[in-house]
């Protein structure tokens, strides 16, 4: 442990060197970290942890070879393939995002380019979904123009979700198709539009730790409102199906999630892909760092996943964010 934790780390932010001791913590003295870096989580959000849910609103058939994707060129992974999700389908996860109290309805779409008309008609979606429920939307929806972008802010559209995903030299070792520079350029032209932007990453795709203190020291400069933190999956029939994962111990994972928040302490932090598997029964620690995670399995019926979620939130001994409260 070299690393002063009791120093102000927003007035003198972390180095990449800083960043790095943070990921090498030892594992015995994480609670001494877990504190430090609660201190900040609660500063800005309190004890309370937002909700979002996913609506997939196009699926697969995508052109670019990112490889953990199974929505990718080179993904033979089964799974249903549409343009355009039906607007009922949107308009009931809508809704349950507006009967819960949710953050926000995330809306995903498969793809890197759009055509004018094609945003014509997701931005007509939105407008509908906003009109009835008028919850805060997140898309997550390739590289825009900047006019579809105003299209899109127009129509009502919060926040865009467009991950850097891992650092600018790891980048052409998973995705050859888009460069990373792209995707930093595309988000820097949606923060000039006004968005709120959301900007994160995933970790397990065989970087070094370097790369994901690099990750995260690009997040800093872009300082996104919301930076979700994704655990690879390897996917069967990804590129990254046999991939060794077996270093995303529990304690390794909570050092990247505190380090995201040592970044950018007034963001939300949020534990995404990999939640349920790589942190299962460390939620408690785990909220010490994050205060927004996806809900699991919130397709079942009758939003089942939802109680679920908020759930794994109180029993781990924090509060459930409703908006509007
Ligand atoms: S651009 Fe998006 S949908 Fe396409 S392969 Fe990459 S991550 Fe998957």
């Amino acid at each position: 442990m070299r690393l002063d934790l009791k120093r102000d780390f927003e007035t003198v932010p972390l180095t990449k060197e800083e960043a790095l001791d943070i990921l090498d913590w030892d594992d015995r003295d994480l609670p001494t970290l877990l504190d430090a870096v609660y201190k900040l989580r609660k500063k800005y959000k309190g004890n309370t942890v937002g909700i979002q849910i996913l609506t997939n609103g196009r699926s697969g058939n995508c052109s670019q070879n990112c490889a953990y994707c199974a929505q990718s060129r080179e993904s033979s992974a089964e799974i249903d393939t549409y343009r355009l999700v039906p607007y009922e389908k949107l308009a009931r996860d809508d809704r349950l995002v507006k009967e819960k109290g949710l953050a926000r309805h995330c809306i995903g779409l498969s793809g890197i380019s759009f055509t004018d008309e094609e945003i014509d008609e997701f931005a007509t979606y939105v407008r509908s979904l906003k009109k009835e429920s008028g919850t805060h939307i997140c898309c997550s929806i390739g590289f825009l123009t900047a006019d579809q972008g105003r299209k899109l802010k127009e129509a009502g559209v919060n926040r865009i979700n467009h991950n850097l995903n891992s650092s600018r030299s790891y980048y052409p070792q998973i995705c050859t198709t888009h460069t990373w520079d792209e995707r930093a350029a595309n988000i820097k032209m949606l923060q000039g539009l006004g968005f709120e932007i959301c900007c994160g990453g995933i970790v397990g795709l065989g970087e070094a730790r370097a790369d994901v203190a690099d990750l995260l020291l690009s997040i800093r400069e872009i300082n996104p409102q919301s930076v979700p933190i994704n655990f690879l999956l390897p996917l069967k029939g990804t590129p990254l199906e046999s991939q060794d994962t077996s270093f995303l111990t529990a304690e390794y994972c909570l050092k990247v999630l505190c380090l995201a928040r040592l970044m950018v302490p007034a963001s939300d932090i949020r534990c995404a892909a990999g939640r349920e598997v790589y942190l299962k029964g460390r939620e408690r620690q785990m909220f010490m760092a994050v205060d927004s995670i996806f809900a699991s399995g919130y397709l079942t019926a009758g939003g089942q996943g939802v109680d679920d979620t908020i759930k794994v939130i109180t029993d781990a001994g924090f509060e459930y964010m409703v908006e509007g409260t």
